[in-house]
């Protein structure tokens, strides 16, 4: 999302900005520091750079826990000392660090964890003073083992070793609804929304994953119940670029059949500010804090904006792409509700109703392979439409 809201704000003259963290395409730099603090439980982590670093953080749970922070080709001269490749000591969660280019354009940060632990807060910081540097900052709070090995499961399932993964695939986060005490909706025969929206999302991540196109990561991999504020919340702590949420629909007449897309609704919108300070969803833009407040909250809005016709664009390819792929959908597939998966303000988000889970036919469908495949490829290609587009928007700037 990020290159794109680049070109779209340099457009509307804010300069500036091309020079602040994560947006802009970033001259390679020198890291100079790599921190830890905190108090409690969460452990704060501070990577200091002469320049704005774009970087990219996950979690791994092969072999050790691990969270990796990808950046461009780096130079390390961590406390004065120049080497290709280093480790030190950590603090809090964090046993300790290692350093290294990883491929000819990247370079990788590597912190060793004591116990599983989640990024639940990351942030930029611009020099505010002559002095000062750029800083990257995360915090570390426990967590358990198996939510350590679900964030990690996403990232671990590329068919590539994950070593060569890098930060320049999109990364789609699907949400399957419901999950755990919560089933969702059931079918007269027994099927649970959430067992189907689930087979579906590991569907799609294959598709994806086969297209070596995309990083994938999904909300919930098992029949876990998850807060929903909490999926937004991991999408976004991942650098989500789409979030997909899937579920199934029920209705009063078994006739009714057919999927529909979700976008957020206007009264929708007008929550996004309250889940977001609630929920301590920081947006790019407003790190930087040597640019007025005003100025900031401009930004904001613009960012909330932008991601709103970018959900809308998304979610039109999409109710048409799986019509066209010869699943059936509703009319006027494309509808809109407040619901709260669709409230981050910057992730284009959609919600897919594949089908009516009241409905003998779309059941039928929505758990049969071969036919649930015409739903995931039709998704699969308005993904695929919905970032050609964006190529396109940064290759004409
Ligand atoms: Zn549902």
């Amino acid at each position: 999302m990020r290159v794109w809201f680049l070109t779209f704000l340099s457009a509307l003259g804010f300069g500036a900005l091309a020079t602040s963290a994560a947006l802009a395409d970033p001259p390679t730099g020198r890291v100079l520091s790599v921190k830890f603090g905190g108090e409690g439980g969460a452990t704060r982590v501070v990577v200091e750079s002469d320049v704005a670093l774009k970087y990219h953080v996950f979690v791994l749970a092969a072999g050790a826990q691990r969270v990796v922070i990808d950046l461009p080709r780096v130079r390390w001269s961590i406390n004065g000392l120049t080497s290709e490749a280093g480790s030190g000591r950590g603090a809090g969660v964090v046993v300790g660090y290692r350093y290294a280019q990883n491929t000819a354009t990247t370079s990788r940060l590597v912190l060793d964890l004591a116990k599983p632990a989640l990024v639940t807060r990351e942030f930029v910081l611009a020099p505010k003073k002559k002095d000062e540097n750029h800083r990257i900052v995360l915090d570390l709070d426990p967590t358990t083992a198996a939510a350590f090995a679900e964030a990690a499961g996403g990232e671990q399932s590329g068919p590539q070793p994950v070593a060569k993964q890098v930060s320049r695939k999109p990364l789609i986060v699907i949400d399957p609804g419901h999950g755990g005490k919560d089933p969702g909706a059931s079918s007269k025969t027994g099927v649970r929304e959430k067992d189907v929206v689930l087979d579906a999302a590991k569907a799609l991540r294959e598709e994806l994953l086969a297209s070596q196109r995309y990083d994938v990561a999904l909300t919930r991999s098992t029949d876990v119940f998850i807060e929903l504020e909490d999926r937004v919340t991991k999408a976004r702590n991942l650098g989500a670029d789409l979030f997909i949420a899937l579920h199934a629909d029920a209705g009063s007449n078994s006739e009714t059949s057919g999927a529909s897309v979700y976008t957020l609704s206007p009264e929708g919108e007008k929550r996004v500010d309250g889940a977001r300070k609630q929920n301590d969803w920081i947006l790019d833009v407003e790190v930087d804090s040597s640019r007025p407040e005003v100025v900031n909250q401009i930004l904001a809005d613009l960012v909330q904006r932008e991601t709103k016709n970018q959900s809308a664009r998304f979610a039109q390819m999409l109710a048409v792409s799986i019509g066209e792929h010869g699943w059936p959908t509703l009319e006027n597939t494309h509808r809109k509700k407040g619901l709260f998966v669709l409230l981050s303000p910057d992730v284009p988000a959609a919600l897919l109703e594949m089908g009516f889970i009241t409905n003998d036919d779309d059941v039928a469908a929505m758990t049969s392979d071969p036919r649930r495949k015409k739903l995931v490829q039709g998704v699969a290609h308005a993904i695929d439409q919905f970032f050609d587009s964006q190529t396109r928007i940064v290759a004409v700037r």
